[in-house]
């Protein structure tokens, strides 16, 4: 096949880069073998895919899974243990060997598969979140994702896009691109397609190609690629490119901090045990230096004086921690992902939970974001457009021709396409303006446009110029207080009339007649052009006749109102952002219940009083604020900014390029996956794959429980820790004082099986721990206050001491009284120990009511982690091998009553303590909330 092959040499990596700017676009479509209407067939597509390999700048591969395992013994403590198991084994101590060995298995297989699992949630996330770009081929538009896109692909680029990939631009109206990601140029530069002569031009001075890292500011294009992956631009300096970090969430950092605080004091008190247990084994055999290092008695003190103080250290510092926290995290992500709540950063999850304030786009988000046109003022009076798409009522309609070039504007100024199958693509303003006017307006054809000054949501219109009959006719739309504020004529009855001060009035009134009833309203007005005019900016939208309004209804979601109920209960304050008519905003706001009916005036803000409000005045005004209506997209960022000095944590929604900045200085920034641009994607942390206010929603009540599952996990394993490192400690204090008791604590393995293996299991557990059916019924929680702060402190301190007293307790006072010898009793403290800490997990599952209840056991994963745990303790009581790792002996059935009636009892007492002091601080707020009220 001579041909393909020498297509294909062409596209191979060429030795000589082409430049493509300097040649025109049939030159660029003939080199690149590709149609520049229709684009490529799929079947050429696929096989350049295959070929030149995907679009991407790096690939991104999940960590193989020989990695993630050995990741399980990167810890510190882990080495040194492997370090003891080793030296206990050189000296044939081969049981403490296998039992380290053992558990550091146990506990490594454990990390592997949370990790495993977290890593999963993550790649799903990432695949969810990749980008797409809109190819055309076989002359099909259709969205792909962006790493399918080959050279020679034919790509339609619109404001807000990513471009996916270098091109050679084709079409290009009215194109601005930000290239500063790649050029250091801030401004939006001009696109046009014209060859640049200058083969040397620098890629700012490119002005035809487009390159893979920019985006569109704003018009639309079409462009050829010419490189993908790292044959682009931005490829070439991918290496510059920082690797993504992997942030830290501010509960992740405060762990570390405290986690590092923890491990210092532990690591410097583990030494001074180790020093001392070394002493003493020095002092007993009487060695100098020189013979002790020969003399296997010291050896193994040597060996066991390690373990005992590595052990200790294991106990104390919590080093699963950060694991399970990650992974709580990640399992959040994907439990979000799941309700259409994509978080791009971590991070976001905790803010989440914090929210108490959300600004919320209206279209699109609170409304659904299917207009029809409904209602028309021609002339200066307002008429019915009936759901089956008649003029009602008829008679009304005098002015036909008026209501013909309304219906024509309506089709001309406009940027949706019909779709093949019926129906229309694109902005659902523009589709509904089509769709009512090849209803009422059937067979017309769409005057040819010959260029534009697109739409933006600042200038709130857009303006088209027509060849129509020898003349240039701009066809003016837009918010129609914004349009009629340019016309100075209207049309009324097919005659032109200067528009007065009474016939500006009696339009504005029509308007906000209609914008009251909740309509979106828009104006279009017209001018011809004179022959000389060459402008082709704003400049041009100025002497305009008036034609008429076009009214859209566009419903609420039926899911608002009751997330607003919600949201009103949880403490969360909203308010709607839009950059809609704020009689429009009004009556949405009412309809969905933001408002109540006789709201004040002072619950709607303008664009226009905003900008005459000093930020000292927002800032007073913000929290009580509603609706912000006619706002524009750097209105957002004062609200934003004006919210936050209020001390609130701001969740602020938005979907266009400009809306980029608001969303990044926000605390949580949501971008519509739907109708939202890749610009304000990118800069959001969260996307909502259904654009839909109700998902915010249920994203906070999510990072509510994340939080407090993390909460859960940390307190846990916390107290846990507490209570070895209590036992250890009073056992050793025992023993100093009453050396004749010769009574026998904990040993190092003991505590090791503890820590690594029996503790994990449940703490994962309550990480994932389904949602408290009343998360979402209360304030939401103070994002300054620290994690550990005072009162959960004394909760560790005091729930580590109650499981200390009852295991000790129960083995050295009641055990003699069954008379156990000394290895039972030390196994029935191992066990008291493992079987209260597990049962305390479930004090977890509720955190105001006793443990004595149904909800106890609601928890799936805990319920398994407890029986998996508790089986795990009985075979290392009962199965002769595991008796010999562990140096446990068989408990007879009157210890084994003994160790549950203990167990048992100790979670009594936690959860009385626990009522006690809930029922106090409940007992505060409301003498607080009652004070307040005063
Ligand atoms: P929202 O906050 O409701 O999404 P937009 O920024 O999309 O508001 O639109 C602001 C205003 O711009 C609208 O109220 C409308 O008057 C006008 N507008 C919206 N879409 C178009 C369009 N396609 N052409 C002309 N004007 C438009
Ligand atoms: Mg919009």
């Amino acid at each position: 096949m001579p041909d393909s092959s020498a297509e294909t040499n062409g596209l191979a990596a060429p030795l000589a880069p082409v430049l493509y700017h300097t040649l025109t676009v049939e030159q660029v479509a003939a080199d690149l073998a590709t149609d520049p209407v229709n684009g490529l067939a799929a079947v050429d597509a696929a096989r350049r895919l295959a070929e030149n390999g995907a679009n991407l700048l790096r690939e991104t591969k999940a960590t193989p899974k020989w990695k993630l395992l050995a990741r399980q013994f990167e810890d510190f403590m882990i080495w040194v243990l492997m370090g003891a198991a080793l030296l206990a084994g050189l000296q044939g101590e081969w049981i403490d060997t296998a039992a380290i060995v053992t558990i550091l298995v146990l506990n490594a297989v454990l990390g592997f598969v949370q990790e495993f699992r977290a890593e999963q949630a993550l790649a799903a996330l990432n695949e969810l979140s990749a980008p797409t770009a809109h190819v055309v081929r076989d002359g099909v538009e259709s969205s792909i994702h962006a790493s399918e896109l080959v050279v020679g692909d034919v790509v339609v680029l619109e404001a807000g896009d990513q471009i996916p990939a270098d091109g050679r631009l084709q079409e290009a109206a009215a194109l601005q691109v930000i290239e500063s990601a790649l050029t250091g140029e801030s401004e939006p530069v001009h696109k046009s397609t014209v060859p640049v002569s200058d083969p040397n031009a620098s890629l700012g001075d490119r002005v035809n190609m487009v390159f893979a890292g920019t985006s569109v500011a704003v018009g639309r294009g079409r462009v050829i690629i010419t490189s993908t992956g790292t044959g682009t631009q931005v490829g070439k300096i991918a290496d510059l490119l920082a690797e993504q970090d992997d942030e830290q969430t501010p509960l992740q950092a405060e762990l570390q901090r405290v986690g590092k605080r923890i491990a210092l004091v532990v690591l410097v008190i583990a030494a001074l045990i180790f020093a001392e247990q070394l002493a003493t084994v020095f002092a007993s055999t009487g060695d100098t230096f020189a013979e002790a290092i020969n003399d296997p008695v010291f050896r193994e003190g040597f060996t066991q004086a390690l373990l005992i103080a590595v052990s200790l250290a294991v106990a104390a510092i919590p080093e699963g921690l950060p694991a399970v926290v990650t992974i709580a995290l990640s399992l959040g992500v994907r439990r979000m992902a799941e309700h259409n709540a994509i978080v791009r950063r971590l991070t976001a999850v905790e803010t989440l939970g914090s929210t108490t304030f959300i600004c919320s786009d209206k279209t699109g988000t609170l409304t659904r974001n299917e207009m029809t046109v409904r209602r028309a003022v021609i002339g200066f009076d307002g008429v019915s457009v009936s759901p089956d798409w008649g003029i009602e009522p008829a008679d009304l309609v005098p002015h036909a021709d008026d209501l013909a070039l309304l219906l024509q504007m309506a089709a001309a100024n406009n940027d949706a396409r019909p779709k093949p199958g019926g129906g229309f693509i694109g902005d659902p303003t523009e589709t509904a303006l089509l769709e009512a006017s090849s209803r009422l307006a059937p067979g017309h054809l769409r005057p040819r446009r010959v260029s534009e000054v697109p739409f933006d949501s600042e200038r709130k219109r857009m303006t088209t110029i027509h060849e129509l009959q020898g003349e240039r006719i701009a066809f003016v739309k837009g918010g129609a207080d914004v349009v009629l504020g340019l016309c100075t004529h209207a049309l009324i009855r097919g005659e032109v009339v200067e528009l007065d001060a009474d016939g500006r009035q009696r339009l504005r009134t029509s308007n906000e007649k209609l914008a009251s009833g909740g309509f979106r309203t828009l104006a279009f007005a017209q001018r011809t052009l004179s022959p000389d005019e060459d402008a082709e900016d704003e400049s041009i939208e100025r002497d305009l006749t008036y034609v008429g309004i076009l009214g859209l209804v566009d419903p609420p979601r039926e899911e608002v109102s009751t997330a607003l109920a919600q949201c009103k209960h949880a403490g969360i304050k909203v308010a709607m952002v839009t950059g809609d008519h704020a009689l429009t905003a009004r009556a949405i706001a009412i309809q969905i219940g933001l408002l109540e009916a006789d709201a004040p005036e002072t619950a709607v803000i303008t664009g226009t009083q905003l900008a005459s409000m000093s930020d000292e005045e927002l800032c007073a005004r913000a929290e009580d604020v509603r609706v912000y209506a006619r706002v524009n997209p750097e209105d957002k960022i004062r609200i934003v900014a004006a919210l936050k000095e209020d001390g609130e944590v701001v969740a602020m929604t938005g979907d266009g390029v400009n809306d980029a900045p608001a969303l990044k200085r926000a605390d949580i920034g949501i971008a519509m996956g739907n109708i939202g641009t890749d610009v304000a994607r990118e800069a959001a942390d969260m996307v909502l794959a259904d654009d839909n206010f109700a998902t915010i929603v249920e994203a906070v009540s999510e990072g509510r429980t994340v939080f407090d599952n993390l909460q859960k996990v940390i307190l846990f394993l916390l107290s846990c820790n507490m209570s070895e490192v209590l036992v250890v400690f009073s056992t050793a204090i025992f023993v100093a004082f009453f050396p004749e008791h010769g009574l026998l604590a904990l040993l190092p393995l003991q505590l090791l099986w503890i820590n690594l293996v029996t503790d994990g299991p449940p703490a994962l557990a309550l990480g994932v721990d389904p949602a408290d059916p009343t998360v979402m019924d209360r304030m939401p929680r103070d994002s300054e206050e620290p994690i550990l702060s005072g009162p959960r402190l004394s909760e560790i301190v005091w729930q580590g001491a109650v499981m200390t007293i009852f295991s000790l307790g129960a083995t050295f006072v009641a055990g003699p009284m069954l008379g156990s010898n000394d290895v039972a009793e030390n196994t029935m403290l191992f066990t008291i120990l493992v079987l209260s800490q597990k049962l305390h997990a479930f004090n977890y599952r509720n955190s105001r009511g006793t443990v004595f209840s149904i909800q106890s056991f609601k928890n799936r994963w805990l319920n398994i982690a407890f029986v998996g745990t508790v089986t795990l303790q009985i075979l290392v009581v009962h199965w002769p091998p595991m008796q010999k790792l562990f140096r446990t002996t068989a408990l007879s059935a009157q210890e084994w009553m003994l160790v549950v009636i203990s167990a048992f009892a100790s979670l009594l007492v936690m959860d009385l303590v626990k009522i006690v002091i809930e029922r106090r601080s409940a007992a505060r707020e409301t003498h607080d909330r009652s004070v307040e009220a005063r």
